[in-house]
């Protein structure tokens, strides 16, 4: 019989961790703050003055995949090559290698998890609207849970873990993050500029041309990335100060629409050099690219990882009635 465990965050680590899980004969619940799974594999889409469509990964750029799981995946996702023969992305955006590779899998969407309760095999998973977190979220219990798979970025996961599994919790203050700040920008003529653009000097770090993408709107799209040191030099300014300097620093032309978003926890600098994180008798266990690197594969080694530690430790109990609690964000 298939028992629940909580999955917290649905980014890679933690489709790879549920989808392991899966085929484990266990029934993970996933729980995430987002619209949808694929956290930071991320497309943003918004419209011209004219009504044409126009969409952004503002997030991952595209993956490379040694690890044989991970290429199996992005082959399953449906992934295509680009900008070479060894790199992918997904189509009609890269947001859709998560939402593919999340199909199937019971998600509640929109919900903050705020704290843990409980303890081993009884585990209740606390989470709120994220609409509503400020100032006191109203919280809905889940659970309960045989184990808890917790797949977010080291600072966020850090404070749900530390009340019960301590010393694990610390090591998320090894893991070194860059921020981020992302421009989405469409223009009305085509820019005399290659179709990525990367730089170790300077405000900018990475810009692509969104309309040359297999599968995209044509009209010319960018996603400039700033770098890491201007990203934290610049990181409590105001999201509308954040456009021109970055277009300026590429010679680009007034746009037609430009917006900002800030990746507080963006690359893995410092990764804590071990797959995952798991307390065997808390059942409770931590997971995400902060364990192995700065790059869409590590995350998924990593919940892959986790779920197979908590599939060797094994658990058993009913699962009728399950869940005793829960949202209707079922997807
Ligand atoms: C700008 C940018 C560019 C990048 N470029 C590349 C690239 O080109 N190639 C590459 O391989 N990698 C790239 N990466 C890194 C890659 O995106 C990540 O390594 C990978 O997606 C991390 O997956 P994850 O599951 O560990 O974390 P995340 O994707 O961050 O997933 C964590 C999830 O947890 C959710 N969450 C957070 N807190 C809570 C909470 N309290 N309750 C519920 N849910 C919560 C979030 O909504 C999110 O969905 C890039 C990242 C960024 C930001």
């Amino acid at each position: 019989m298939s028992l629940p465990i909580a999955v917290i965050g649905a980014g890679l680590a933690g489709i790879a961790c549920a989808r392991s899980l899966r085929a484990a004969g266990y029934a993970p619940v996933l729980f995430d703050k987002g619209r949808g799974p694929g956290g930071r594999v991320a497309t943003r889409r918004g419209k011209a003055p004219d009504g044409t469509a126009l969409q952004w990964d503002h997030g991952a750029q595209y993956f490379s995949a040694r690890d044989p799981g991970f290429a199996a995946a992005l082959a399953a996702a449906g992934a295509v090559p680009w900008p070479d023969p060894r790199r992918f992305t997904g189509t009609p955006g890269i947001s859709s290698i998560g939402r593919i590779l999340a199909d199937g899998l019971t998600i509640h969407t929109a919900r903050h998890v705020t704290r843990l309760e409980g303890g081993p095999g009884a585990w209740v998973v606390h989470h709120a609207d994220r609409a509503l977190l400020h100032p006191l979220p109203p919280e809905t219990p889940a659970g309960p849970f045989a184990a808890v798979a917790i797949a977010l970025p080291a600072p966020q996961a850090a404070p749900i873990a530390d009340p019960f599994i301590p010393a694990l919790a610390a090591r998320c203050a090894e893991a070194v993050y860059a921020p981020c700040w992302t421009v989405m920008a469409a223009f009305g003529e085509l820019l005399p500029l290659p179709d990525t653009w990367r730089s170790t000097a300077g405000p900018v770090a990475w810009a692509a041309r969104e309309s040359a993408k297999p599968g995209r709107p044509s009209t010319e799209a960018w996603t400039i990335q700033a770098a890491p040191a201007w990203s934290r030099e610049h990181l409590e300014d105001a999201p509308e100060t954040i456009v021109a300097p970055l277009l300026a620093a590429l010679g680009m032309p007034a746009p037609l629409v430009a917006t900002a978003h800030r990746w507080r926890y963006s690359l893995v600098e410092h990764a804590i050099g071990t797959p995952c994180l798991f307390d065997a008798d808390q059942g409770l266990g931590l997971a995400g690219d902060w364990c192995l690197g700065g790059r869409g594969e590590a995350a998924w080694q990593s919940g892959t990882a986790l779920a197979e530690a908590i599939i060797a430790r094994g658990f058993a109990g009913p699962t009728a009635g399950f869940p005793r609690h829960g949202s209707s964000h079922d997807r």
